[in-house]
């Protein structure tokens, strides 16, 4: 089989040439994917003239009902060709089949469908106003479209994460240019194939690929016809686009980093606590912003949960993505595993021992060109270990004793991040409480990522800034005119 070139899709259409490629490499076993074509300044332009174009036409004047029509049709067509991004996906990333098949490929389509029900039933907001005099007025306030908005993603759920901005940007009338990751540029590429199927106007979804400093990241958000920039990323990425963004005062939402903290009380089911932690540190290999990377449980039931811990991670099944019993794929590239090993040395060296895990597995010369590591657990860390404070982004975490609640929720809070917590008790009281005092912006009680998508997504500190989700998406990406009337 012939290795694809991906291409940049801008105003409607594949662009043929381009001055650089690049390859993209499968964590899976070291083979090439595709290359893919590199955006440049003139690429970018292009796009923001397309963009522009689109919105001062027949897209302009589309009504709320005729795009949640189209995101309907959009949503219908990624059913459709389930198949196709479930392959692209798979190809970029390595994760497993049934992992992609119900989390990435499926949200895709329900992120449209969402989108299509919540600007269907937005109202606007009006006040009728009575002055002290006895005058009246009325006011409204109309929500318009941003214009042209860079869409920016990472690679861990690079359909899932794409889909959850560029649903509500559309559904609010905006055009998009959409850069994926350098590490996943494959199942933007056959969404930007489905756009074009479901009868998106040209101009008003274009992909953009490339890296982020001096390419089409840079680019894109220094370029002065953008005007908001939704980004999803590392914290210090979101600070570079931040000075990007400064000089021409532009809207951003940030979805950062976390180092997110679980909270096992001794009055849980361990059973239940075990099986959620399992998914909430292992989950895609560990690389979900949501991922539980501190674990701390309350003492008389540490050794319990220790141990249950440790037997699931060491039964978790590392393999090709397409078999069925695998339950663990690689990380994304060896660059990256290179850093998450590092921070296991610097566990060790630290004090950690590892009860599960700890290093690279051997999983035969077929896969000896991937990026596998070890679900690995730690325990005998202290709370100020920089491994416990910094964000890994991989299938490791620390376990750690604690004794009041009190504690549990001062070492919790103890972070520069403020993405997403979970408490894990029998005392629904206790489960209410102790939530609603994490200082993050999603806070799990007996569970760990199941999401309402009207719900408020995003985080405090490092972990972001603003949040998206049903109506605070619709309020990012639109502006409000207030219209006052005198009556
Ligand atoms: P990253 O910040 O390295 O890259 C994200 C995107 O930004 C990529 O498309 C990259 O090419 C681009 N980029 C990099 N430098 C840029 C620059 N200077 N200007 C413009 N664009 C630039 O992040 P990553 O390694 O791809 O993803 C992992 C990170 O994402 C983790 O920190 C994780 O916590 C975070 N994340 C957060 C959420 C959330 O919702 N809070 C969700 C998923 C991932």
């Amino acid at each position: 089989m012939t290795t694809p070139t991906l291409r940049n899709f801008v105003g409607g259409t594949f662009l043929d040439a381009a001055a650089a490629t690049f390859e993209k490499i499968s964590p899976v076993d070291g083979s090439l994917v595709a290359h893919v074509a590199e955006a440049d300044r003139g690429t970018i332009d292009t796009a923001v003239k397309a963009g522009r174009a689109a919105l001062e036409g027949r897209w302009g004047r589309f009504t709320a009902h005729e795009r949640a029509a189209l995101l309907r049709r959009i949503a219908g067509r990624i059913e459709e060709r389930f198949d196709d991004l479930l392959a692209a996906e798979i190809a970029d990333t390595g994760k497993p089949r049934d992992l992609a098949r119900d989390l990435d490929v499926a949200r895709a389509a329900a992120n449209f469908r969402a989108f299509a029900d919540i600007i269907a039933a937005e109202g606007l907001d009006s006040y009728l106003t009575e002055m002290p005099d006895g005058r009246r007025a009325l006011n409204y306030a109309l929500r318009k479209p941003l214009g042209v908005v860079a869409v920016i993603v990472p690679w861990n759920l690079p359909l899932l994460l794409l889909t959850w901005k560029v649903a509500p940007a559309i559904a609010c009338g905006n055009v998009v240019i959409v850069k994926p990751s350098e590490e996943t540029p494959s199942s933007a590429t056959v969404l930007a194939e489905i756009m074009a199927e479901a009868g998106v106007p040209d101009g008003v979804f274009n992909l953009v690929h490339g890296f982020g400093p001096n390419s089409a990241g840079e680019f894109l958000t220094t370029h002065e016809g953008i005007d908001g920039i939704t980004f999803t990323g590392e914290s210090s990425t979101g600070s570079t686009i931040m000075r990007a963004a400064a000089p021409n005062v532009r809207p951003v939402s940030f979805e950062l980093g976390g180092k997110n903290a679980a909270l096992v009380f001794a009055d849980t089911d361990v059973d239940r606590a075990v099986n959620g932690l399992t998914r909430s540190i292992f989950t895609n290999t560990g690389q979900v912003c949501l991922c539980t990377e501190r674990v701390y449980i309350e003492r008389p039931i540490f050794e319990e949960v220790a141990a249950g811990l440790a037997e699931r991670a060491k039964a978790l099944v590392l393999g090709n993505p397409w078999d069925a019993a695998t339950t663990t794929g690689p990380l994304i590239s060896l660059n990256h595993r290179k850093k998450v090993f590092s921070y296991l040395e610097r566990a060790r060296e630290q004090g950690g021992t590892a009860i599960a895990g700890g290093g690279i597995p051997d999983l035969g010369d077929d896969l000896a060109g991937g990026a596998w590591i070890e679900p690995t657990l730690w325990t005998g860390l202290s709370h100020d270990a920089p491994v416990m404070r910094e964000e890994i982004f991989g299938p490791v975490a620390g376990l750690i004793p604690f004794d009041t609640e009190e504690e549990a929720v001062r070492l919790a809070n103890d972070t520069r991040y403020g993405l997403a917590a979970s408490v894990w008790t029998g005392d629904l009281e206790r489960g209410h409480r102790v939530a609603g005092r994490m200082n993050v912006g999603i806070s799990w009680v007996n569970t760990w990522f199941m999401r309402d998508l009207r719900s408020p997504f995003g985080g405090s500190g490092l972990s972001g800034i603003g949040r998206e989700g049903g109506v605070h998406s619709l309020h990012f990406y639109t502006e409000p005119t207030n219209v006052c009337v005198n009556l």
